[in-house]
């Protein structure tokens, strides 16, 4: 079984500041790790691969540093990965970066063959879980989104059955394979890894492909030339202002959130223009 792995490079979001200027992330203020989630997506490829065979690939795009995600993917017990990394690829949206990636993954079908793609639920950066359906889109294959746990595969019939997370719920469903799938950090524990596999990875390069490296690629969908999106404006959540401590008796208290009811009902009310 050939299971492919989107991963994406990600800034720590727990340690990331926002430049008050600019109102962007300071990627430099926070050190690269792995998407989390896509650790959860290798170590569910491998745990397939360990009851059907095969073979575990990662791929990425991103800056040549993304490689310490891949190799950090070869510890979790990845075979190989590719990282597509030139400056023609800078700038994309999730629509361009959906386009390379698939055409990194046609080209890697044409070596091997893929009977599986995974991907994260979404990147704690960007945060749009867009890329995944559109690769699936590209490729013309379902998109399984949410899976919380794969419950069969049938390589001979080409059929998967998964769990998926619902609004309300959850649900059972059966696809034909090849498919892809976004996954929940619900799916799997990422395991400690062994010692043979940490010992491989600080050893492990991985293939590096620029564009020149992917077939017929039309260069107006890569990049910013590829990318209609425009990010209009960024900005911090508002912060809570905490809790405040109320002083005196309680009638004191009492009158004291009286007021701070009205004061808020007033400003509500300028807020929507409710007395105009
Ligand atoms: C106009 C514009 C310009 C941008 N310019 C840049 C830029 O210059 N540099 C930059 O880093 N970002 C840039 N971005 C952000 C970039 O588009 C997104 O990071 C990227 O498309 C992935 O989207 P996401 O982060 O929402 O991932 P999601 O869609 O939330 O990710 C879901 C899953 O898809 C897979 N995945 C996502 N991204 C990758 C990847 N790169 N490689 C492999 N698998 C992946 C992973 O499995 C991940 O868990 C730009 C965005 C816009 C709108």
């Amino acid at each position: 079984m050939n299971i492919l792995v989107c991963i994406k490079q990600v800034p720590d979001t727990k340690i990331i500041k926002i430049n008050p200027k600019t109102n962007t992330l300071d990627r430099a203020s926070a050190p690269a790790i792995l998407n989390p989630y896509d650790a959860h997506a290798v170590e569910e490829a491998v745990r397939l691969r360990e009851i059907h065979g095969g073979k575990v690939t990662v791929l990425s795009m991103g800056p040549p540093q993304a490689r310490e995600a891949i190799k950090k993917c070869v510890q979790i017990g990845a075979d190989q990965g590719y990282l597509i990394s030139d400056r023609r690829f800078a700038g994309a949206d999730t629509l361009a970066t959906s386009y390379a990636l698939y055409k990194a993954i046609q080209k890697l079908m044409k070596e091997d063959g893929v009977d599986l793609v995974l991907c994260g639920k979404h990147a704690i950066d960007g945060d749009t879980g867009q890329t995944g359906p559109g690769i699936a889109r590209r490729m013309d294959i379902p998109p399984l989104t949410n899976v919380i746990s794969v419950e069969e595969v049938d390589l001979k019939n080409k059929q998967i059955k998964v769990h998926r997370k619902i609004e309300n719920g959850y649900e059972r469903i059966q696809s034909t394979l090849p498919c892809l799938l976004t996954v929940e950090k619900e799916i799997n524990e990422v395991a400690y890894s062994p010692l043979p596999n940490m010992i491989r990875a600080a050893r492990y390069n991985p293939i590096v492909w620029t564009v020149d490296d992917l077939d017929d690629v039309d260069i107006k969908q890569l990049g910013l030339k590829g990318s209609p999106t425009i990010v209009g404006k960024m900005w911090p959540p508002e912060k809570s202002k905490g809790a405040e401590m109320l002083e005196g008796d309680v009638k004191a208290q009492g009158e004291k959130i009286v007021s701070i009811l009205l004061e808020q009902r007033e400003l509500f009310e300028m807020k929507e223009g409710v007395n105009e």
